[in-house]
């Protein structure tokens, strides 16, 4: 599940692949499990967290890499709170 802000409201998304691509190298790298470490060939980014979280790192900037990671269904948080709460 990942996070995102829309406007005042928190939005979690089904994360159904996690991908990226390096900018420099063109390597594409997935991370399949929330243990699964993948750097690119060159070495410049990487991914980890699988399906459970996006985890990025760069070595310049956001700019190193293309996001190619696909979501499902989105959940607006605060409605699933209020669900749980009555
Ligand atoms: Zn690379």
């Amino acid at each position: 599940m990942d996070f995102k802000q829309v406007g005042s409201k928190t939005v979690a998304r089904e994360i159904l692949r996690n991908v990226i691509k390096c900018n420099h190298c063109g390597d594409v790298i997935e991370s399949k499990h929330a243990h699964d470490f993948k750097s690119c060939k060159c070495g410049c980014v990487h991914v980890d967290g699988g399906l459970e979280y996006l985890r990025r790192g760069f070595t310049n900037g956001e700019e190193d890499y293309e996001e190619l990671s696909e979501f499902g269904k989105e959940f607006d948080i605060e409605s699933l709170l209020h669900v749980a709460k009555s």
